[in-house]
């Protein structure tokens, strides 16, 4: 079954690649850029991709970003950490009968992040769904909430901003914008050692077959891949490493929410999860 593009209502307008969305920030005057993407992919034998973390080109150093607690720069609430969906791509396989919204699935991810609360008191707050456009990239309004869900989007979007051949192994991406200074270095307001992160855009490969049950031969779970994706939206990069067995299958270790590749239906987090997390979050202040 091929899925037909639906657009819907957005247009590429003015940014045409990856590295044009940096330009495009300039051009505006903002004191964001985005600093990195990451990929996840599907367990596949015939298509050996494996989720990576594209660097914007502009970057003199490769540091990852995190949050920084009760951030005026981008109106933070408080201690809490907020997130919004965009209600208009929230349906998974738009159109087809088996058509469902992803609201649901995308929730019980951030439900799921919430309950690790070994000596961390972040609170992850959700914004009700938002009719208007929550993506930096799309022209839109991104200070909605910190993390913005913005839905299932086109295969061509992929290859578009991802890269080519995206569309046909990139689940989902999560971008990261971080705060520049007036030199255009990034900021280290807290002396974390990592640049400070001003918003993240999370986006869902239309292109592929969604479902709210659990992954099959053909159809990704969503709430899988929105723990993963959440988990970058958090600040955790990839996890384990990914090797070939004798029998020509994928294999990763340690297991965990945060592999590269999605090796099946994971709904929980792992104990390098839980370590990842307590390893970022161990001392964030309570509200
Ligand atoms: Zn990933």
């Amino acid at each position: 079954m091929t899925k037909t593009k639906d657009l819907r209502q957005i247009s590429l307008e003015g940014v045409s690649s990856f590295d044009g969305i940096n330009t495009m920030l300039k051009d505006k005057g903002s004191n964001i850029r985005l600093a990195y993407a990451e990929t996840v992919t599907k367990k596949d034998n015939n298509n050996r991709a494996s989720g990576q973390t594209i660097f914007a080109n502009d970057r003199t150093k490769q540091l990852t970003a995190h949050w920084v607690p009760n951030d005026s720069r981008r109106n933070a609430d408080g201690n809490n950490l907020t997130y919004i969906v965009w209600d208009i791509f929230a349906p998974a396989n738009f159109g087809f009968t088996n058509q469902f919204d992803g609201t649901a699935a995308i929730d019980a991810s951030f439900d799921t992040w919430n309950t690790i609360k070994t000596n961390a008191k972040l609170e992850i707050v959700k914004r009700s769904n938002t009719q208007s456009n929550p993506s930096f990239i799309l022209s839109g309004n991104p200070f909605l909430a910190d993390i913005s869900q913005v839905g299932f989007l086109p295969g061509i979007f992929f290859e578009t901003y991802v890269g080519s051949g995206s569309s046909n192994n990139v689940l989902g991406v999560t971008f990261t914008f971080v705060f520049i200074d007036e030199d255009g270095n990034p900021t280290d307001i807290n002396n974390d050692g990592a640049d400070d992160t001003a918003l993240k855009e999370v986006w869902y490969n239309d292109d592929f077959t969604w479902t709210d049950s659990g992954n099959t031969a053909t159809e990704i779970d969503l709430e899988t891949v929105a723990l993963h994706e959440n988990g970058h939206a958090l600040g955790f990069g990839h996890f384990g490493k990914i090797s070939v067995t004798k029998n020509n299958k994928l294999h990763v270790s340690p297991r965990s929410v945060m592999n590269a590749i999605i090796l099946g239906t994971q709904r929980t987090l792992l104990g390098t999860d839980q370590a990842s997390y307590k390893s970022i979050y161990g001392n964030w202040p309570a509200n």
